[in-house]
């Protein structure tokens, strides 16, 4: 530069749109403006870029009589005022507050005209996003009432935030070229993305559910910024921090989660390598669980279902053969965390439904693991979890324990909780005691006389009624297999504590894994409704109690012990089918 100019004539020059003192401004630092001269060339530049979206550029420059070249030249200035250390903040948030004609015209990507001009458009984008991104990074850096009002000022204007986004997915397989040439665009919008994401919560939620296409390219487009991340780590089979860490966050804290970005995510675990599964394994834990607990939620048996339909189960077991038995792996304890969860809602509709679905590819992968690598004692442990879910999925007659394919199911007409193989084994079990249960709202009283859920849902509204009515008829399916397979360590339990059967309570724990099965007296169960137990009970059947959970999804309750998220089923059964029936 001209080092003869002097700072007041620099800036003058500047003003008038001269085109070599502004292009030369490019190391506000090295100058040694005051605070006050760099304020009026902001002043000055603002004030100029206010009629970009009105006229020509040619246009201001005739009444400036300036020889400026290119607009995108007063953002660099911009820009760098903004980046510098010294420039004071008021002048930032000067600039923040002001940038609405500009920023309407970058974001309108369906004309994309600055100063009336297509060109000056494309030469002025990439720096615009520079500039956003000064300003968002500055205002990182302040007090929280200054830095708040800087975002909110930035951010006042919608469409910036989901240009923001909307940059951030030059990945996207329709991008273009001029898309991808403008690196520095993607740069920027996940940059500012990560920024707004780590510190300001109020837009994180919005930026997170904006598609990730302009609605004038697509308007049916719904795919969010966290699933184009997701399948731009795939495609790109490349792991950045930056990435990473914006996508834990969305995740993880912000619960951004929707089908696509769990398709998005298992698909990522089953295609991508290097260290690509592991992340897909980190993440997928809290996606399916951890959110919804540290919200107050129950893990949502939908979000579970899905997974499994999208290929969760294979998955994993595909990362237990990619790590062996490691237990140091990370892989492996997230593994360990996602089985056992599927196990606590392995009895509920949808997820019933959908690993019932899936259940001949599992079981087939199952045995290739048997049969080839699987010697150790971990990995045995983890498959035995799916088999217990695999179990936990059987569809069996309440009456014959007769194993049910899809079309041969009668339910009862009454309460529709009970199915069996056939009318006769309907007409039997009725006869048995189910008459006595059928429709009835269980109390204490009936405790010993017939079977029914013992805790039933108080208060629960229609949809947590129609939820528990699902949990029963999956759970009535398999009270007497689990009774028949534990048939002798119940009789060996009973044994030891020397007690007829017909003074036997089995308590079934589903609620843990692995399940536990226990035998006491009846005393010991019931001591407040002793005498009218011994007055009514049955002589000649053996009373079973199962407990399982009842997640309706939108009971708030951390406390998964609460009688709100338990089911508690009684069943009775002649006790001489422990020794006959098979
Ligand atoms: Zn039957
Ligand atoms: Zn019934």
């Amino acid at each position: 530069m001209d080092s003869s100019q002097s700072p007041t004539n620099f800036v003058a020059l500047i003003q008038r749109g001269d085109d070599a003192a502004t292009r030369l401004y490019n190391a506000p630092d090295s100058h040694s403006l005051s605070q006050i001269q760099i304020g009026s060339i902001v002043t000055s530049v603002l004030g100029h870029l206010e009629h970009c979206e009105y006229k020509t550029f040619d246009n201001v420059m005739a009444g400036l009589g300036g020889n400026l070249v290119c607009p995108s030249r007063w953002i660099i200035n911009l820009f760098h005022f903004c980046e510098s250390t010294t420039t004071d903040e008021s002048i930032c948030l000067q600039i923040a507050k002001n940038l609405g004609p500009l920023v309407r015209c970058m974001c309108d990507d369906r004309n994309r005209l600055f100063f009336q001009s297509k060109k000056h458009w494309r030469e002025s984008i990439d720096k615009f996003a520079s500039l956003i991104l000064a300003i968002a990074t500055k205002s990182i850096a302040l007090d929280s009432s200054l830095k708040e009002e800087m975002v909110e000022t930035l951010f006042q204007n919608e469409d910036l935030l989901s240009s923001i986004v909307q940059w951030s997915n030059v990945w996207r397989k329709d991008a273009t070229l001029e898309d991808t040439r403008n690196y520095n665009i993607y740069h920027c919008g996940k940059l500012s993305a990560m920024l707004l994401v780590v510190e300001m919560p109020d837009l994180r939620e919005r930026i997170a559910s904006m598609p990730v296409v302009s609605k004038y390219d697509d308007p049916n487009c719904t795919e969010s910024y966290v699933e184009g991340l997701i399948s731009h780590m795939q495609f790109n089979n490349k792991f950045d921090q930056d990435d990473l860490r914006v996508l834990q966050h969305l995740i993880v804290d912000e619960d951004c989660v929707d089908k696509g970005v769990i398709e998005g995510m298992i698909d990522f675990g089953v295609n991508s390598t290097d260290v690509g599964p592991e992340y897909a394994a980190e993440l997928l834990f809290p996606m399916l669980f951890k959110g919804a607990l540290a919200r107050g939620n129950h893990p949502s048996d939908t979000r579970v279902a899905f997974a499994i339909r999208a290929g969760l189960i294979n998955l994993c077991l595909s990362f237990m053969v990619r790590v062996g038995g490691d237990m140091r792996s990370t892989v492996f304890s997230h593994v360990e965390a996602i089985f056992k969860s599927i196990y606590f809602v392995a009895l509920h509709k949808k997820t019933w439904k959908a690993i019932r679905h899936k259940r001949p590819d599992i079981e087939a992968k199952l045995n290739l693991l048997d049969a080839n690598i699987i010697h150790d004692v971990k990995c045995k442990e983890l498959l035995d979890m799916i088999k217990a879910i695999l179990d936990m999925n059987g569809a069996y007659c309440c009456h014959c324990n007769k194993s049910l394919g899809r079309k041969e199911r009668y339910q009862c007409g009454g309460c529709n909780r009970m199915t069996y193989c056939s009318r006769a084994c309907q007409r039997a079990d009725w006869l048995n005691g189910h008459n006595q249960a059928c429709c009835m709202e269980y109390t204490d009283d009936y405790v010993g006389k017939f079977h029914g859920r013992m805790v039933p849902f108080y208060g629960a509204d229609e949809r947590a009624v129609s939820k528990l009515t699902e949990l029963e008829i999956n759970s009535n399916m398999i009270q007497l297999k689990l009774f028949l397979d534990h048939s002798s360590t119940i009789l060996e339990q009973a044994k030891s504590l020397n007690i007829p059967l017909c003074d036997c309570v089995v308590r079934f724990e589903l609620r843990y894994y692995p399940p536990k099965v226990t035998t006491n007296h009846y005393s010991e169960c019931y001591v407040s409704t002793q005498k009218e137990y011994e007055a009514s009970r049955s002589m000649k059947n053996i009373m079973c109690v199962y407990y399982s959970y009842n997640f309706t999804g939108d009971i708030i309750s951390t406390h998964l012990e609460e009688p709100s998220s338990m089911l508690c089923m009684q069943k009775m059964f002649p006790f001489d089918w422990l020794t006959q029936k098979k």
